[in-house]
């Protein structure tokens, strides 16, 4: 799982990813990230915000993409399963989503784009080579039926669905060119202020059962630790902005937290 000598650049990118989710997770609940709700002046140049978002997540899907093929393993059906899964999720993201947004004039800051951009230059890559060079127990012709890889899938499925439901009901909060926030009801919003960053670590916590690798597991909790301080600082926000917010939602994880 860990392969330190053989592999500097995967190594390189383990530590990267694993490092920066350490560092995010305290420093995110004293500096919320300055994009959307809590942007805020002093961050240096900023970028419209549907770019930013295509700029910080399209090496994702295409450095996975560019790795998985080199691999032989690209034609195994578990393998072929965690691509789809990937692929899935963040070309949305990268492509869909920033289209979709209600984000007429936002913009977000240059800094915050450029630390997802690189962070995501190490994930992607390391992901798709973590599943085709070092898991061979993904290779077998049945590992896409064991129960560990199909429970995976079924909680990233559940993940999915629950993050797209969230956006979907954000998104629809606005008629086209409003800028302004309501309070978002339905779904898994009658339980927490961000069930969108709930469905996200589902999925990848799914992504990270499936695959049983190091850097799936790295990215699995790098998500945790950067959207939960971000749903407790949006939280806190709803609180301030609207006092008959409904009391007993929480943050992101439902009757707790
Ligand atoms: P937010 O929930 O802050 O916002 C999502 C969209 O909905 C934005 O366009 C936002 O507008 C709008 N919105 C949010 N709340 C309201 C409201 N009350 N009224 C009207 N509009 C609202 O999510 P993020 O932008 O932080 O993230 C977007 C997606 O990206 C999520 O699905 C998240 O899971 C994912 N993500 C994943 C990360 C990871 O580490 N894997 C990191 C960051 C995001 P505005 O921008 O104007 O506030």
């Amino acid at each position: 799982m860990f392969p330190f000598d053989d592999h500097p650049l995967y190594t390189s990118a383990l530590i990267f990813v694993l490092a920066f989710g350490a560092i995010s997770f305290p420093a995110l609940f004293w500096i919320v990230a300055p994009y959307g709700r809590h942007a805020r002046a002093g961050w240096g140049p900023t970028i419209p915000a549907r770019w930013g978002w295509v700029i910080m997540e399209a090496p994702s899907p295409i450095g996975f993409a560019l790795v998985y093929f080199q691999s032989e393993a690209a034609s195994r059906p578990a393998p072929a399963v965690l691509f789809a899964l990937w692929q899935v999720h963040y070309l949305y993201r990268a492509f869909v989503f920033p289209f979709r947004m209600r984000a007429e004039g936002k913009r977000k800051p240059a800094l915050t784009v450029g630390l997802a951009f690189l962070f995501n230059c190490c994930n992607g890559p390391m992901n798709a080579f973590a599943i085709t060079m070092l898991a061979p127990h993904l290779l077998g012709d049945s590992a896409h039926l064991t129960p560990r890889f199909l429970s995976g899938c079924a909680v990233f499925g559940i993940g999915w669905a629950i993050n797209q439901r969230s956006d979907s009901i954000l998104r629809n909060l606005r008629a086209p060119g409003e800028t302004g926030y309501k309070i978002p009801h339905g779904g898994m919003f009658r339980f927490v202020t961000s069930p969108n960053y709930l469905g996200e670590i589902i999925e990848w916590t799914g992504f990270a059962i499936a695959a049983w690798t190091a850097p799936a597991l790295a990215f699995a909790l790098f998500t945790a630790a950067n959207l939960v301080p971000r749903a407790v600082a949006h939280h806190s926000w709803y609180h301030e902005k609207f006092p008959e917010y409904p009391p007993q939602r929480r943050a992101v994880i439902p009757y707790f937290w």
